[in-house]
């Protein structure tokens, strides 16, 4: 039998249309069973992170449905957005986004996370945050009470046991456009530690829109051109932010 962990039959990702009756099956009871015990990071930004604690503590109780809280990136399903997001913050989230391990989810929390909520107009804080990262659900409100978060987990849950919440393999089908969003806020060079085109690879997920212009302003990503057998495009031209002009007296 194979050692290598990428031959083993244990360890090697299998495509949907290679999965037999009995994976299918299998596919189906482990949705089941991921649905009923999820772990949820809360990236507590905004004000709406005030519903949280009596959402998860005895007073609703999420615990009872099969929810609780995870401190880390690395071990949690669902990242839950608490409200606006600065520029800066924004980085914060992708880098946290692209730590947790698929199959993921993310639930924007309030008003803030869909169209700015009352920082619509702010120079420093984003609209639509599914532009940046892929979103599961929001959840409307300025701030929403904990019978409706509630409410979107659970249909969350549905979501997941019914193998539909599917929305994180986005982010790899289609990454060159993800990462020209971010590219726009934090700069053509920007990138994020972690090698998202490898993960694509390897979770079988390339796209046409894997790679594309905005990839290709990125060196690491340069090999996954030749591998695939893609010619690398001429890097996207970003719109410059403007600049302010120094007058010299
Ligand atoms: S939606 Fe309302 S409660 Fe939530 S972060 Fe924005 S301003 Fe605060």
């Amino acid at each position: 039998m194979s050692t290598d962990p990428n031959q083993a039959v244990a360890c090697r990702t299998v495509d949907a249309e290679e999965r037999s009756l009995l994976g299918r099956v299998l596919d189906r009871i482990a949705d089941h069973c991921r649905a009923r015990s999820l772990f949820v990071l809360h990236y507590c930004t905004g004000c709406g992170a005030i519903e949280l604690p009596p959402t998860m503590t005895s007073r609703f109780d999420l615990e009872r449905v099969g929810m609780q809280p995870m401190v880390t990136p690395r071990q949690a399903d669902i990242l839950l957005i608490t409200g606006y997001l600065s520029v800066k913050t924004l980085k914060r989230v992708v880098m946290t986004y692209e730590q947790m391990q698929g199959p993921k989810y993310v639930i924007g929390l309030g008003s803030c996370t869909i169209n700015g909520g009352m920082y619509w107009n702010s120079y420093a804080t984003i609209k639509l945050l599914d532009r940046y990262i892929p979103v599961d659900n929001y959840i409307a409100g300025c701030m929403p009470r904990p019978e409706a978060i509630q409410q979107v987990f659970l249909d969350l849950m549905g979501r997941i046991d019914r193998g539909e919440a599917q929305a994180w393999k986005d982010y790899y089908r289609r990454y060159d456009w993800y990462l020209g969003q971010q590219q726009q806020l934090f700069g053509t060079n920007w990138q994020a530690p972690t090698d998202v085109v490898g993960e694509a690879i390897r979770y079988r997920l390339v796209g046409e829109q894997t790679l594309g212009s905005h990839t290709a302003h990125l060196e690491r990503y340069a090999p996954y051109y030749d591998q695939l057998g893609i010619i690398r495009p001429e890097p996207a031209r970003m719109k410059a932010r403007p600049q302010l002009e120094v007058v010299s007296r």
